[in-house]
C-alpha cells in the first residue's frame, strides 16, 4: 500500500527515534524540559522570531494564536477556504468567540491587500471591530500553492495600516519557502505570528510550533495552558522535532516527487491533474465519470490511498516515506485500474 492520504503519516526514523530515547527531559509547564527548552529556541531562530512555543498539533497552534491575538466579540478576516475555518470544527466560533468574515482568495487562496481595506470595520457602537487578519501558506485547499512572500508583505501592510495583526497558518511553510527559494525567516517577514507543522513534510511524529514576539508567546504560553496543552516531559516528542528541523532541504525531495506523480496521472484519461508547486497533488476526476470518493475506493483497490477533497477532487501527498519509484508505481497502478 502506497500511503498518499497526507504527509502527517510519516514514521519516525531510528535517529528520531532514538533522540526520543536519551532526551533530556524536566517539567515544561515549570519550563524545566532542556529539550523543550531548545527546540522553542531554534525554531524561533530558523523562523527569525524572538520567540517560539512548542504545541501538540496544528490545529491547537493556530487556535492558540487566534485567541492570543484578539478579544471575544471582534472579527477575524480570513480566507473562504483556509484551513482555520474549513478544518478546524469552528474553533474560531468555539474558543475565541469571534465573528468570520471570509474573504475570497481565488485561485491561490491569498486575498488582495485591497480586499483586506475594504473588508475591515473598525470598532464602534454597531460594527465589533477587525482584531486579526490570517492568512495560510502554503494554502492546502488550494493545492499546496506556494504564495510568495511579497502577496503576503502586502496583506500585511494592508493590516497593518490599521493596526491589526497577521497571524500565518503557516502548517506548510517550510514547503513555501523551499518552492520560493527563500529562506523561511523570509516567509513570515512581514506576520505578527506563524504557526508550522513539525509533524507534516518535517517527519516528526508530534507537534507544531507558534512563533512570534517575547510578549506574545508569553501569553500564548497562558493560552496553551487554558486550552489543555501545557505539556509535561515533553522533551521525549520535542527531541525528534529537533531533528525534524533539520528536514527543511529534504522537502524539494517530496515537491520533484509530487511533480513526477502528477505528470503521469495526468497522461491518464479523464484525470485532470493540477501542476503541483509543493508536495500536494489535487485531481479532478469529473471527467473520468467517478465522484472522488469511487475514483479512491478504485485506487485503494489497486493499492493507493488518498483523501477526497471535494466531490470530485482527490488529494495525494508526497513526503519522506515514499521514493520517486513508489510514486512512478502508483500512478501506474492507478491508470491500470481505472483501464481495467
Ligand atoms: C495540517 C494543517 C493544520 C493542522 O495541523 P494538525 O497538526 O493536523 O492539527 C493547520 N493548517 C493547515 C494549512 C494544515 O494543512
Amino acid at each position: 500500500m502506497t500511503d498518499l492520504r497526507s504527509d502527517t503519516v510519516t514514521m519516525p526514523d531510528d535517529r528520531m527515534r532514538e533522540a526520543a530515547r536519551d532526551a533530556e527531559v524536566g517539567d515544561d509547564v515549570y519550563r524545566e524540559d532542556p529539550t523543550v527548552n531548545e527546540l522553542e529556541a531554534r525554531a524561533a531562530d530558523l523562523v527569525g522570531m524572538e520567540a517560539a512555543l512548542y504545541v501538540p498539533t496544528g490545529t491547537m497552534g493556530n487556535q492558540i494564536a487566534i485567541r492570543t491575538h484578539t478579544d471575544r466579540g471582534q472579527e477575524i478576516l480570513t480566507e473562504r477556504e483556509s484551513h482555520v475555518v474549513k478544518w478546524e470544527l469552528g474553533g474560531i466560533a468555539q474558543f475565541s468567540e469571534l465573528q468570520v468574515r471570509t474573504l475570497d482568495g481565488g485561485e491561490r487562496g491569498i486575498p488582495t491587500p485591497e480586499q483586506v481595506r475594504e473588508e475591515y470595520v473598525e470598532e464602534d457602537l454597531h460594527r465589533p471591530g477587525t482584531g486579526l487578519v490570517a492568512v495560510e501558506n502554503t494554502h492546502n485547499s488550494k493545492g499546496g500553492v506556494a504564495i510568495a512572500p511579497e502577496k503576503i508583505d502586502a496583506v500585511a501592510e494592508a493590516a497593518h495600516e490599521r493596526d491589526v495583526p497577521v497571524h500565518l497558518d503557516g502548517a506548510r511553510v517550510m514547503n513555501a519557502a523551499v518552492a520560493n527559494d527563500v529562506a523561511p525567516e523570509r516567509m513570515v517577514e512581514s506576520v505578527d505570528s506563524v504557526m508550522f507543522c513539525l509533524s507534516k513534510g518535517l517527519g516528526a511524529p508530534v507537534g507544531s510550533v507558534v512563533a512570534g514576539t517575547e510578549a506574545f508567546i508569553e501569553r500564548a504560553r497562558r493560552t496553551r495552558k487554558l486550552f489543555g496543552g501545557g505539556m509535561r516531559q515533553a522533551g521525549v516528542i520535542a527531541a525528534p522535532g529537533l531533528v525534524a528541523l533539520e528536514n527543511v532541504d529534504r522537502l524539494a525531495e517530496d515537491h520533484e516527487n509530487a511533480r513526477a506523480l502528477a505528470d503521469r496521472l495526468a497522461e491518464i484519461e479523464g484525470l485532470g491533474v493540477q501542476e503541483p508547486e509543493t508536495n500536494i497533488v489535487l485531481v479532478d476526476t469529473e471527467q473520468t465519470g467517478l465522484t472522488a470518493e469511487e475514483f479512491l475506493e478504485t485506487a485503494a483497490d489497486a493499492g493507493v490511498r488518498g483523501v477526497e477533497f471535494d466531490t470530485h477532487v482527490a488529494r495525494f501527498c508526497t513526503h519522506w516515506d515514499v521514493d520517486r519509484e513508489d510514486v512512478v508505481e502508483a500512478a501506474e497502478r492507478v491508470g491500470e485500474a481505472l483501464e481495467g
